[in-house]
C-alpha cells in the first residue's frame, strides 16, 4: 500500500485520483496483515484496489465526478465496494470518471482532465477514465469501472488493460450512482483476464434485498476455464464491426488478433449483426430518459450542492442544477425530458425500446452461429484531448460497437490486442452470450 500512495502522489498530474486518505488505506492494509497472519488465504487478501467515484463508499467521500457532490459522504457503502473489502481488499482511494459516468474521454469530470500515460496529450477513454490511467500508470493493480455504453470496455482498449463487463444484474447496482439504470453493470478492469476472474468472482453475486434487477444465481469461480483449450471454438466477427468506419490501424490490430486465436484452435465465422448502426440513437434516447429521471433527485434538498441566493423553492430547484450539473449532463437531462415528454413518447422513447429489443435478437440469432462474438472496441485509437470539445457527437458515434451488448445485457470484455497509429494500445473486444463469463475470460486469457 505505502508504494502505491508513494506512486499516486508521485503522479498526481495524470488526474487519476481524486481522494485519497492514507490513514485509511493504511489501517485496512494492516486489517488485512491481520487476516493473514490468522492463516487466511483468500487471493485478494491485502491486494489494492481503487474504485470509480460513481460507487457510494463510508470511507471516503463521492462526487460521481460532478460539482453537485462536492465533499459528500455516503452514510452506506455499495455492494461492490464492499464485497471487495470482505475479501481482503485495501482501498487505494476514489477515482476520477466522467460526470455521472457521461462521456468516453474522461473530458466531462468537474474535477479535471484525466491523461492516457501511454501519451499524456490523449485521452484515456471514459467514463472510467481515472480507473484506465491508474492502472496503466501501475498507480493500483486493479480497479473497479461501470459500463453502461461502454465504459469499462472502451478505456480498456485505449490503456492496454483487460476489463470486463459481467452480464447485466450479476453485479449489484446497490450504491452505485445511477445513470440509465437498465444498462449500469459494475465490473472489474486490472492488467490481465487472470485478474479480471478473480476479482469478478468477488464482486459479483445475488443480492436481492437491495437491488431488483439483481441476478438470482450464484458468484462462481471465474477463474476455473481460463486455462481450457480453444479447438473448435467459433468465433463470430459481426460483418458490420469491420465497416467503412473503422480505422486501418485498429483494425490491423483487431486482424491480427483474431488470427492468433485461429492458431490457438478457433474457427472464425462471419455473422451479421444488421442494427448495429441503430443502436446509437436507441441508447441515446434510452439512456437519457432514465438520466432525467435518475437525477431529479438532485434537487438541493436531500444532499449534495445547493445554490446560495435563491428567492422561492423554484429558484432554488433551478440555480442548484444550473450550478451543480456540467454541459454533457444538462444536455442528457434535457434531451431525456423531452422524449419523454407527452406527444414525443410513442415516437421516441417507445420506438427505442422496440428496437432495443430486436437489437437482442439479433445477438441471440447470432450465437446460434457462434460461442462468442468478437471485434473493435473502438474505431480508432485514443484520441488527443480537446479534439471534440465542440462536437458530442462524434464521441457518441464512437460508440458504436460497445453498445449493442449493453442494450441486450450481454457481458462484454476488453482484451489488449496490440497498438496501433501514434504507439497507441488498441483492445479486442470478446462478447458473451449471457453468463458466459467464463468462456470470454478463457478466450482473453489465452490470446495473453
Ligand atoms: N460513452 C458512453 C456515454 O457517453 C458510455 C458511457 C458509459 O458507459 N458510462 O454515455
Amino acid at each position: 500500500a505505502h508504494h502505491f500512495l508513494a506512486r499516486a502522489k508521485e503522479h498526481a498530474s495524470l488526474g487519476a485520483f481524486l481522494a485519497q486518505d492514507e490513514a485509511v488505506t493504511l489501517a485496512q492494509a494492516r486489517a488485512a496483515d491481520a487476516r493473514l497472519a490468522r492463516g487466511d488465504a483468500s487471493p485478494l487478501l491485502g491486494v489494492p484496489v481503487a474504485h470509480k467515484d460513481v460507487f457510494v463508499t463510508a470511507d471516503f467521500s463521492t462526487t460521481a465526478g460532478s460539482r453537485m457532490l462536492q465533499g459528500y459522504r455516503s452514510p452506506f457503502e455499495s455492494t461492490v465496494t464492499r464485497k471487495l473489502s470482505d475479501s481482503g481488499m485495501v482501498c487505494l482511494g476514489k477515482l476520477n470518471c466522467d460526470e455521472f459516468a457521461m462521456g468516453s474521454a474522461n473530458e466531462t469530470s468537474a474535477y479535471g482532465q484525466v491523461r492516457n500515460p501511454w501519451d499524456t496529450t490523449r485521452v484515456p477513454g471514459g467514463s472510467s477514465g481515472g480507473s484506465a490511467a491508474a492502472l496503466a500508470a501501475r498507480l493500483t493493480p486493479a480497479a473497479t469501472g461501470t459500463d453502461t455504453g461502454g465504459s469499462i470496455r472502451q478505456p480498456s482498449s485505449f490503456c492496454n488493460l483487460t476489463g470486463i463487463k459481467p452480464t447485466y444484474g450479476r453485479a449489484s447496482r446497490f450504491g452505485l450512482i445511477a445513470y440509465a439504470s437498465s444498462l449500469d453493470q459494475a465490473g472489474p478492469m486490472a492488467r490481465t483476464a487472470e485478474d479480471c476472474a478473480l476479482l469478478l468472482s468477488a464482486l459479483c453475486g445475488p443480492d436481492l434485498d437491495r437491488d431488483s434487477t439483481s441476478l438470482d444465481v450464484p458468484a462462481e469461480d471465474f477463474s476455473r476455464a481460463l486455462n481450457d483449450r480453444l479447438d473448435g471454438l467459433r468465433i463470430g466477427v459481426p460483418k458490420e464491426f469491420i465497416s467503412d468506419g473503422l480505422a486501418p490501424d485498429v483494425r490491423a490490430a483487431v486482424d491480427a488478433a483474431l488470427a492468433e486465436l485461429q492458431k490457438l484452435g478457433a474457427r472464425l465465422v462471419e455473422i451479421s449483426l444488421p442494427r448495429t448502426e441503430l443502436s446509437i440513437p436507441v441508447y441515446y434516447i434510452l439512456s437519457p430518459a432514465e438520466a432525467s429521471s435518475n437525477l431529479a433527485r438532485f434537487d438541493g434538498v436531500t444532499f449534495g450542492h445547493r445554490a446560495k441566493d435563491y428567492t422561492d423553492l423554484e429558484d432554488m430547484y433551478k440555480k442548484t442544477r444550473g450550478e451543480g450539473f456540467g454541459d454533457e449532463v444538462k444536455r442528457r437531462i434535457m434531451t431525456g425530458t423531452y422524449v419523454l415528454s407527452h406527444g414525443y413518447y410513442d415516437a421516441y422513447y417507445l420506438q427505442a425500446q422496440k428496437v432495443r429489443r430486436m437489437i437482442a435478437d439479433d445477438l441471440q440469432r447470432a450465437f446460434q452461429q457462434c460461442d462468442v462474438i468478437a471485434g473493435p472496441v473502438a474505431p480508432t485509437v485514443a484520441r488527443c484531448i480537446g479534439e471534440c470539445a465542440d462536437d458530442p457527437l462524434a464521441d457518441y458515434l464512437a460508440d458504436i460497437y460497445t453498445l449493442s451488448a449493453s442494450l441486450a445485457g450481454l457481458p462484454a470484455m476488453s482484451v489488449p490486442a496490440g497498438f496501433g497509429a501514434h504507439g497507441m494500445p488498441v483492445g479486442l473486444q470478446l462478447i458473451g452470450n449471457y453468463l458466459q463469463e467464463s468462456k470470454l475470460l478463457n478466450v482473453a486469457h489465452q490470446l495473453q
